[in-house]
């Protein structure tokens, strides 16, 4: 009977199965609890930026990746009513990706949970954390099953908090959403077959009230995804009361924006349109003495600069690479030690993100608001190159995270899990109590 983990982590988005995969195959034992069935669609522009690539490489998933992710994104666009402004997009140092792509996060999510599988990591699927109870070094994590609505209490000395930014864990520790001060903001996204969309070509889309993005991703498929003030899209939805949110959202940018209308001309939409909101972006790596948080659990960037899965799997990597440094005490239940580790962490994760927070917030505000986005487009108009160097200062090509850490764990031998435990897809894993 197993409830006892090194490591308890909270959410299977890239943050979450990254973390897992890097601390099992440091010899952890680790528990993996997410609350969704995989595949799902999520609202994301899933492009990846070319200084993850090397990344997923090393956890693993990078053949794969190279085989299904969509084209190159080799030029970066900016586009407002009338105008399409193109740039080149900054090419990454690292030798073997220079550019990013995009690959749907029905398969992306999927890939990293499976190899997390693969390298022996328990993954309780579709289960939910409904509260982390305890002290550093001392957590009780209490999980409940999706199918049967039992629950279980997981204990581990190292918690981590992946739970992403739509929900909070209803636990009074940790910050409720409610209490924080969000933005007016909702997300969408939809995809599309038979675009026009050039491939290779990632604009940024520029409108009364709101900004997106779009790019051609995985088996040619185009994604469209963008965030609206919520007072726009009101009044948008009274002038159209027939139309559903994310067609009124469809409607504006056909009406709005050119680039996107030709792209659309013809193409036929995959799926209804997904939303979720509001956003909330911001810091919140927490205190000394919450569990460990990563990806949009510690931070969230306005997505106009697509680098929400660049933070989530390089926070990850920081995170882990302090937890499996060479000072590792003889306990990693130590209280002071994992207070370092989580000092040391959030000093690294502003000094690497917190720049590109801001750099993201000066642009959305300056893209949604028609008195600023005017002569940001006749700038980008005058000097495109500056769409590049914006690109550059969003993170597109700078990683934060050190690879090396990598080469100091165990090698992976076979794809079945080494560590004993019984994997679970929808149904009750054997070896845990149940209540
Ligand atoms: C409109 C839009 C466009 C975007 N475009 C891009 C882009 O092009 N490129 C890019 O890099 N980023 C983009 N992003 C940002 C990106 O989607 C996020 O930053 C990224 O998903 C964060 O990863 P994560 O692992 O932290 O969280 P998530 O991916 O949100 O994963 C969190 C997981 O935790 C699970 N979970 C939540 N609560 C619990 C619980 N209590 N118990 C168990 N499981 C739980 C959820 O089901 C989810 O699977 C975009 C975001 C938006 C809104």
């Amino acid at each position: 009977m197993r409830s006892v983990f090194d490591a308890v982590i909270v959410g299977a988005g890239p943050a979450g199965s990254s973390a897992a995969i890097l601390l099992a195959r440091a010899g952890w034992s680790v528990a993996l609890v997410e609350k969704q069935r995989f595949p799902r669609r999520k609202v994301c522009g899933e492009c990846i930026a070319a200084s993850n690539l090397s990344l997923l490489d090393a956890l693993g998933i990078g053949p794969v990746f190279d085989s299904v992710a969509g084209p190159e994104l080799r030029k970066v666009a900016l586009m407002r009513g009338d105008q399409t402004i193109i740039a080149d997009m900054p090419e990454s140092p690292d030798g073997k990706y220079r550019w990013g792509r995009a690959l749907g996060r029905e398969t992306l999510d999927t890939l990293l949970i499976e190899r997390a599988r693969d390298v022996g990591v328990l993954v309780l699927q579709p289960c939910s954390v409904q509260a982390i109870e305890g002290e550093v070094g001392n957590w009780h994590c209490a999980v409940r099953t999706a199918f049967s609505k039992t629950t279980l209490t997981l204990h581990t000395p190292v918690a981590i908090d992946a739970h992403g930014s739509w929900e909070s864990l209803p636990s009074s520790r940790l910050h409720s959403r409610e209490s924080r001060s969000v933005s007016n903001l909702f997300a969408f996204k939809a995809n599309f077959r038979d675009t026009s969309l050039d491939e290779g070509l990632l604009p940024i889309l520029s409108f009364d009230g709101g900004y997106g993005g779009m790019a051609v991703a995985d088996g040619g498929v185009t994604t469209l995804a963008g965030c609206i003030r919520s007072d726009y899209l009101g009044a948008y939805r009274r002038a159209s009361p027939r139309l559903r949110a994310g067609e009124v959202v469809e409607a504006l940018l056909n009406n709005q924006c050119k680039g996107v209308r030709m792209a659309l001309q013809g193409a036929s939409r995959e799926g209804a349109w997904l939303a979720v909101g509001p956003l909330d972006p911001g810091i919140r790596l927490g205190a000394v003495d919450d569990p460990f948080r990563i990806g949009n659990a510690a931070g969230e960037a306005h997505p106009i600069i697509g680098e929400g899965m660049s933070m989530a799997l390089q926070s990850s990597w920081l995170l882990c690479g302090h937890l499996l440094g060479t000072d590792q005490p003889q306990s990693i239940a130590s209280k002071v030690w994992q207070r370092e580790v989580g000092r040391r962490y959030a000093v690294e994760w502003r000094h690497h993100f917190e720049s590109r927070l801001r750099l993201a917030a000066a642009f959305a505000h300056l893209a949604m608001r028609p008195v600023f986005s005017a002569p940001l487009v006749a700038l980008a108009r005058a000097w495109p190159a500056i769409l590049t160097v914006g690109a550059k200062w969003g993170g597109k090509v700078r990683c934060a995270a050190d690879l090396a850490l990598i080469d100091r764990l165990t090698p992976i031998a076979g794809g079945a899990a080494e560590s004993g435990d019984v994997p679970f897809r929808d149904a009750r894993p054997s070896g845990l109590t149940w209540h």
